[in-house]
Parts: structure tokens; C-alpha cells; sequence
């Protein structure tokens, strides 16, 4: 059990400088002039910033190749051809699931993260090793990192007999979400796709997250149909789209529909200000339409691209320039979607820094947290459950 931690001296979203009492994991107390028991440790803050901690609803850490010396990049452009060079790098060079999801959590948590969503690769080739590697890792970093595992069939579910029970099996054995990809474009059967997504989400009580790369009215046609089946199965509130690249490439008119369905069903959708030419979902339309969003920074250095790394300041930052987000309430929402966004997402009631929230928080340097987001200091302290996680950037789990 962790003991009292008392924190001084800090700003919330860069507001008045407060107190906060850690104790049993929990926020016990925030204000001025608190004061500890005997033992308790306690932290000068300094002035610093105080951030709940970061929330990264969208990662893939099976599959980093961090670590294992820089990965030569020469994949072909389509989806297809990045699936089936993940695949063959995979059979190659053994990725070991376990060491390097625990490299990437490391990382994440000496930047902040305290929450992640992890899709973990089911099919016919790997099986479930990817799962149960993942499974050792979240196992070892329970008190450091909450981590959500969906089960997700990256190279089809169709179109591999056998995926989908391996998928059972993945569900009855801890992943608490089901995920799903590009109905059309994969499977080529977007209503059976969907169809078996949703019955394994009723049968084993599981939150549903699909992959949705599928563009303009391909895409904006899948969004229907995951509608029609969130709204059968009662599952509001329970369905996320992740990247819903078909948002920002449909008329005006029809987007509004979209929206319309989303709002109904409280659908959320996960955006990570991707790279591309592309047009992206506006962060900023759907935010203020009411529609519920959360981001990640998806695949981290791996046979996909080297772009992307476990830090979610970097995230923020990225989905700031790639929806010219130049305000400071522009850049202060999509802080929102990558701390409260994701937490909501992931089921954790407990979120925030309110007195009676797990004490998860994060403490940098900086004048405000939007200029934090540009700057990215080094993380000068991070808390999980009240005990300190990382320190001066390092990772001490
Ligand atoms: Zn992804």
C-alpha cells in the first residue's frame, strides 16, 4: 500500500498554485496550506504545472520494434501492403510481444501516461501470443498504468477462418474490448463484419472499437452501419471509431448526418491529428457539435512508420498543427480530449484532480499548460495511485 504523498505548491491547468494530498491511492484533499501525517512523503512542487495524467486511448504496443535498432522503412503505400510487411517482419525477426510492450510502457510512463488502450493483433498466424504477451506486460505494470486490451484482428477476421474464435478466446481471458477494421475494405462484408464485432461485444459484454480507414462515402457508410448496430444492441456510449478518416472527406450536408448519428448514439471517435495529405475529421466541428473524442498516438516506431512516439504532449501538439488549432482554448481542448477524452472512454470514473480521484497526475515545468504542449518539458514528476512512477523523465517502475 502506498503511503501519504503530499504534493505542494502546484498549478492545475496552470491556475492558482494549490496542495494536493495523496493518500491509499486516492485524492484525499487539494487546496492551500495542507499538511501531512508522520511518513508521509512530501514534494516541493515548486510552481510547477499540474496535469491529471495523460490518457493514450489508441496504442498498438505488441508490435513496437523500439529498441531493436532503427527498422528501414520501404513499405508499400497501400493498407494491404503495411498489413502483409507487418506480418512478414513479424514471422522474420520474432517481435516478443511482452518485451516490447513493456519497453513502450516505460516510456509512456516517463512521459506522463497513465492510461493506455492497447489493440492487440489476433490471427490465424500469431494466435494469441500477442494477447498473452501483453497480458504478462499489463500484469507487471498494474500499479503504474492502466491498460485496456481490445482484441483486434488486424489482418482480417472474414477473410481468416479461425480469427474470430481466437478473438473468443482473447475476450473470455481478460480483453475487455472488442475491435474491428474497415468492414468494406478488409473483409469485404461490412454487415457480417459488423455483425460478428457486435454479437461478441453482447456475448461477452465488451465495449466495441473499429479501425476505420475506409474514405468518403465508403467510410461515411460504415459509420451508418456501426450506428444501426450501437442503436440495437442498446450499446450508446460503448462504441469508439478510430481515425474515421471518411469524416473530413464527405459534403457538408452529409457530414451533418453523420454527426447527427454519432450524437444519438453517443458514438466517440479517437483521432490522432494523422499525417497525410488527406483531409482529417475536424477536431474542432465534431467537439462543438457535442460528439465525444478521445486520441492516442497509435503505432509507435514500428513497421507502419517511425513517426509517431509514446508521448502525449507530442499528440497534442500534433493534433494542434494538423487542425491549425492556434488558441489557447483551441489547444486547451485538445488537452481535454487527451486527458478527461480518453479517461472517459476507458471507463475510469475515478479520473481527474478532484479530491476522491485516483491520485494519477503529472508535474513539468512551464508558465501554462498550453505552452507546455508546445514546449514538452521533460515530465518532472509522475504519480500513478498515489506513488511517484517516474522522476526527471526517467521511468523508476
Ligand atoms: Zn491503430
Amino acid at each position: 500500500m502506498t503511503a501519504e504523498l503530499l504534493l505542494t505548491n502546484v498549478r492545475p491547468l496552470g491556475g492558482e498554485a494549490i496542495d494536493l494530498l495523496a493518500r491509499e491511492g486516492r485524492i484525499a484533499a487539494a487546496g492551500a496550506g495542507l499538511s501531512a501525517g508522520a511518513g508521509a512523503t512530501v514534494v516541493d512542487g515548486g510552481g510547477r504545472l499540474l496535469f491529471p495524467g495523460f490518457v493514450d486511448a489508441h496504442a498498438h504496443m505488441d508490435k513496437t520494434l523500439l529498441g531493436l535498432g532503427w527498422y528501414r522503412n520501404e513499405v508499400g503505400p497501400t493498407l494491404i501492403e503495411k498489413i502483409e510487411n507487418e506480418r512478414a517482419l513479424r514471422r522474420e525477426r520474432g517481435i516478443d510481444a511482452y518485451a516490447q510492450s513493456s519497453r513502450q510502457a516505460r516510456l509512456a510512463i516517463a512521459a506522463g501516461t497513465t492510461h493506455i488502450r492497447t489493440f492487440v493483433d489476433i490471427d490465424t498466424e500469431i494466435g494469441l501470443g500477442g494477447f498473452e504477451g501483453v497480458q504478462r506486460m499489463r500484469d507487471d505494470f498494474r500499479e503504474a498504468l492502466t491498460i485496456q486490451v481490445v482484441a483486434f484482428p488486424q489482418s482480417g477476421m472474414l477473410a481468416r477462418p479461425g480469427t474470430v474464435e481466437l478473438m473468443e478466446t482473447a475476450l473470455k481471458n481478460g480483453a475487455e474490448v472488442v475491435g474491428g477494421l474497415d468492414p468494406s475494405m478488409i473483409d469485404r462484408d461490412p454487415a457480417k463484419h459488423l455483425d460478428v464485432i457486435f454479437g461478441l461485444a453482447e456475448r461477452y459484454d465488451a465495449d466495441v472499437d473499429i479501425h476505420l480507414h475506409e474514405p468518403g462515402e465508403l467510410g461515411a457508410f460504415s459509420v451508418e452501419l456501426i450506428a444501426e448496430r450501437t442503436r440495437a444492441l442498446g450499446w450508446r456510449g460503448r462504441v469508439v471509431i478510430s481515425h474515421a478518416i471518411c469524416l473530413g472527406g464527405v459534403e457538408e450536408a452529409y457530414l451533418g448526418r453523420l454527426i447527427d448519428l454519432l450524437l444519438e448514439n453517443d458514438i466517440v471517435i479517437m483521432s490522432h491529428g494523422p499525417s497525410g495529405l488527406r483531409p482529417v475529421p475536424s477536431i474542432k466541428r465534431l467537439r462543438e457539435a457535442g460528439v465525444r473524442m478521445c486520441t492516442g498516438n497509435d503505432g509507435i516506431r514500428d513497421a507502419w512508420g517511425p513517426l509517431n512516439m509514446p508521448d502525449m504532449l507530442l499528440r497534442a501538439f500534433i493534433i494542434a498543427y494538423r487542425n491549425n488549432l492556434r488558441r489557447d482554448d483551441e489547444i486547451e481542448m485538445v488537452l481535454d480530449i487527451a486527458t478527461h477524452g480518453g479517461a472517459r472512454v476507458m471507463g475510469d470514473a475515478a479520473y481527474g484532480l478532484m479530491p476522491g480521484c485516483r491520485a494519477d497526475f503529472v508535474v513539468v515545468d512551464g508558465e501554462t499548460h498550453v505552452e507546455a504542449v508546445i514546449e514538452r518539458p521533460q515530465r518532472w514528476l509522475v504519480v500513478k495511485g498515489g506513488r511517484i512512477v517516474a522522476r526527471g523523465g526517467e521511468c523508476l517502475v
